[in-house]
């Protein structure tokens, strides 16, 4: 038996064999062959094999998901099968004796580079298919195997370096009980789709995971970050104690279901959820949510080699408006960028991703691609009480922009005589340090503001949030950082307008009385984490809160006011 800590991501225990997916190597080095034939034929197979896979996945994504977004394997299936393509790779081996793999690299830049070339956008976007393409056929040409996630059929824990969001999805479809990830933290997106699901997992585990081999039994628990490997049966029993008292702490949490959130003495905190898909305001409005503070949109563009259009995102907002029954539904316009890549939009890799072009950036200079999200959700806005919110804003400039082409987008359903609803509330996410010293003037320029936490301790404390050597540093409780959401819930209640935090600070036990006493009006988190943070705030009355809250503020550091918290916790 062997144990360790890393970061508790998704709390919740587990207890089931590891399933290890091992890292690809993709490297690809330029060999030279004598025998041309033999080296041919292995293109061959390799793409009959890639042909075979993209099938199945065809099959699966129809009944998974919806025949949509089994179109895009119906255009993979055209361009695997274009003689031009295949002849590319061939003809590579013959005229400059290249090993097969080098050839499938080769001629994937070369059909990349055309299709970028072509004026089209469209065919553009078809670069994207062309790479994943030549992956798999790559991945066949060195024998590694196609994604082990498809294969679950009994109840696991999933070790990997890290899993995209189609990755997390996928999971959510099979039995998998827990997974480990080499890198990543809290705010990682597969940490947040976990906690959205109420996977339990842990994060940020780094050269740990290649101590755990495939089939290891283990016990993870989500909360404290704990990993046992093989445990003896001492530590078996004593989990088997821990997994009675966490069905007991469920069993009470359920009576904060049906009721709202707020202090003790009637101070009202409203408690929402965030999610990522229309189908996770279903676990949203099961437990209790009192709407959706926090849908973030873009993960409706991710992998995936074209750009949803505007009636497929339409379908997706009027799903959650109808799924929330009337009560608020926050969806923040495109935030890609940073730690979230867009295929279809092969935007240039930059040295600080998460200080550049995106976000609201993207959207102000890509208008076409703003209007059609905002045409969508003006459209289905009918069905609810839709909020449409801006992310990463850092002037007034923005805001006033982003609301041009807004009303630009209301001006061309009119002409059209579509149906839509004009008197959308309009919010920004406070993530940027600026914003936050600025909010008494952003305040008079907009209905609501959202504190996204994630980004502005981020931002502030200068901590890349996904990089796990820094974690350390990524301290909710820096009295700077407590500082900053106090001026901005003071600026919103001033100015009359709501003043929420969807970053993941929201839903970390105990927080929820910190972040009221700061002046925080409504607290969007994981569907998960809600019960809690409604009991949390059921347990004290709001001059606790404040007196907490204060307490904190006036902290000298981050180290005092973390003890202090932990203090008050018990
Ligand atoms: C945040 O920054 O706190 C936030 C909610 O947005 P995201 O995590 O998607 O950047
Ligand atoms: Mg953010």
């Amino acid at each position: 038996m062997f144990k360790f800590k890393a970061i508790g991501v998704s709390e919740g225990l587990a207890h089931a064999k590891a399933l290890v997916i091992k890292e690809e190597d993709l490297t690809v080095v330029k060999d030279t062959i004598t025998d041309v034939a033999a080296e041919q034929a292995r293109v061959t197979d390799a793409v009959e094999k890639a042909k075979k896979q993209i099938e199945v996945l065809r099959e699966e994504a129809e009944k998974n998901i919806g025949a949509a977004e089994a179109e895009i394997f119906d255009a993979h299936l055209l361009m695997i099968d274009d003689p031009d393509f295949i002849e590319g790779m061939t003809n590579l081996i013959d005229e400059d004796k290249v090993c097969a793999e080098y050839a499938c690299f080769v001629n994937c830049e070369n059909f990349q580079a055309m299709f970028r070339a072509m004026d089209d956008e469209y065919m553009q976007a078809r670069a994207a298919d062309i790479g994943d393409i030549s992956k798999r056929i790559l991945k066949n040409l060195k024998g590694i195997a196609d994604n082990a996630l498809d294969s679950i059929t009994e109840p696991c824990i999933v070790i990997a370096t890290d899993l995209t969001p189609s990755d997390t999805a996928k999971i959510g479809s099979k039995p998998v009980v827990g997974f480990v990830t080499r890198i990543g933290g809290r705010t990682s997106h597969s940490a947040i789709m976990a906690r959205s699901m109420g996977i339990p997992a842990v994060a940020g585990a780094g050269d740990k995971v290649d101590e755990i081999e495939d089939g290891a039994e283990l016990l993870l628990d989500g909360a404290a970050g704990e990993v046992v490997v093989a445990p003896d049966e001492a530590t078996l029993a004593q989990f088997a104690e821990k997994k009675k008292a966490e069905d007991a702490r469920k069993a009470m949490l359920a009576q904060f279901k049906d009721k709202q959130g707020g202090t003790s003495d009637g101070r009202r905190i409203v408690i929402e959820g965030n999610i990522g898909t229309p189908d996770d305001a279903v676990r949203v409005a099961e437990l209790g949510g009192e709407g959706v503070g926090l849908f973030r949109s873009e993960f409706l563009f991710m992998d995936r080699a074209d750009l949803p259009s505007e009636e497929e995102q339409y379908e997706a907002y009027k799903k959650a408006c109808e799924i929330m029954a009337g009560k608020p539904v926050i969806i923040r316009t495109l935030d890609i960028g940073g730690d979230k890549e867009v295929p279809a939009l092969e935007l240039e890799k930059e040295q600080n991703p998460f200080l550049g072009y995106r976000a609201i950036r993207i959207c102000l200079n890509k208008t076409d691609l703003f209007l059609t999200q905002l045409r969508a959700l003006l459209r289905a806005a009918k069905y609810g009480d839709l909020r449409i919110m801006f992310p990463m804003i850092s002037s007034i400039e923005e805001i006033r922009n982003a609301k041009q082409i807004l009303e630009q987008a209301k001006d061309l359903l009119k002409a059209e005589g579509a149906e839509f609803n004009p008197d959308v509330k309009v919010g920004i996410m406070i993530e940027i340090p600026v914003a936050a010293v600025c909010a008494d003037m952003l305040a008079k320029e907009v209905d609501f503001f959202s504190i996204g936490t994630n980004d502005l301790i981020q931002y502030s404390c200068a901590v890349d949030r996904i990089n796990e050597k820094i974690s350390y540093l990524y301290r909710p409780l820096h009295p700077g950082v407590l500082r900053l959401i106090g001026m901005t819930a003071k600026a919103a209640n001033e100015n009359g307008i709501e003043v929420g935090v969807c970053g993941e600070m929201a839903g970390t036990p105990g927080m929820a009385p910190v972040l009221c006493g700061l002046g925080v009006t409504n607290l969007s988190m994981s569907a998960s984490a809600m019960l809690a943070a409604k009991a949390d705030l059921a347990a004290h009355t709001y001059a606790e809160c404040k007196e907490l809250a204060d307490k904190l503020v006036a902290a000298s550091s981050a180290t005092d006011a973390e003890a202090m918290f932990a203090e008050w916790r018990g």
